[in-house]
């Protein structure tokens, strides 16, 4: 923190599209020094903190693959001298290769464990002493009402998503002791680019079946992450939190 004139650090991985982008804008606008990552797109990534910057927030990006260990651990050792510990770290890369089961090339498979999940372990090694040593830290994941439930097409996201809640309540039991809180976040139908690809037919059956009859939003997601990772926060540890219109209730 001292290296910022006391502003908390947050770092949220994908930032530069859809829930991250939106998580970023929230927490800049808390007050945190915020940073993300991202992996292909720079221009967007770039113009993203021009805009921050011109509305007075503090922020940096990076590029690097969160589903590669070295890359990651070399990355975040960089913005941690220059900026400082990571306070906040929200977990949000994520990608689809969805497939029916029958049709799923094992390439793919690794591909979305490597980067949902294994892109979750990669990034939170890098934080959890520094935030232990300082015995502060939030640590948010982004889960899936697919990682609950299940939803076919989506065995490696599912798997992914179901993963990321097993290792989110095995670190907040660990490190609980040391002032970090560890949640999960759920999101059900989310309008972003993940979705966007989805046809008009699939996205209206999915529609009819929320109870709030409504897709949500990507700041429906930001506004928790800012619970979660203020002072608001303080009480809540190892839970998973769905943010899905009532999708999962019935
Ligand atoms: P999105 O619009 O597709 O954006 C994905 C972000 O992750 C982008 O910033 C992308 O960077 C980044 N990313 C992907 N692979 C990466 C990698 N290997 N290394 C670094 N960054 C990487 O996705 P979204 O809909 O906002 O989803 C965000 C999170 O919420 C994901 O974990 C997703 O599974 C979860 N979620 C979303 C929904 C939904 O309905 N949208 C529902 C449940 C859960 P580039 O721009 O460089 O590609």
């Amino acid at each position: 923190m001292d290296k910022n004139n006391n502003k908390k650090i947050a770092f949220v991985t994908g930032g530069s599209r859809g829930i991250g982008k939106a998580i970023v804008e929230k927490l800049g606008k808390e007050n945190y020094l915020v940073g993300f990552n991202y992996v292909n797109s720079e221009k967007k990534a770039n113009t993203f903190i021009n805009e921050l910057k011109a509305n007075g927030i503090e922020a940096f990006c990076k590029k690097f693959d969160v589903s590669d260990y070295n890359q990651t651990a070399e990355a975040i050792e960089q913005i941690q001298e220059e900026y400082g510990n990571i306070d906040i770290l929200v977990n949000n890369a994520g990608i689809t290769k969805d497939k029916l089961f029958s049709r799923m090339k094992e390439a793919d498979f690794d591909n979305v464990i490597n980067t949902n999940l294994k892109g979750v372990f990669n990034c939170t090694k890098q934080v959890t002493n520094k935030m232990m040593r300082q015995k502060f830290g939030r640590i948010i994941n982004l889960s899936s009402i697919a990682g609950i439930i299940g939803n076919i097409g989506q065995a490696s996201y599912s798997a992914s998503k179901a993963g990321v809640i097993g290792f989110t309540r095995t670190l907040a039991a660990e490190l609980g002791g040391h002032g970090i809180t560890v949640n999960a976040i759920a999101p059900g139908f989310i309008k972003t680019d993940m979705t966007d690809v989805l046809s008009e037919t699939v996205k209206e059956n999915i529609l009819n079946l929320i109870p709030l009859k409504d897709i949500g939003q990507p700041d429906d997601i930001a506004n928790m992450v800012a619970y979660l990772a203020g002072d608001s926060g303080r009480y809540i540890t190892g839970q998973v939190i769905s943010i899905d219109g009532g999708l999962s209730a019935i």
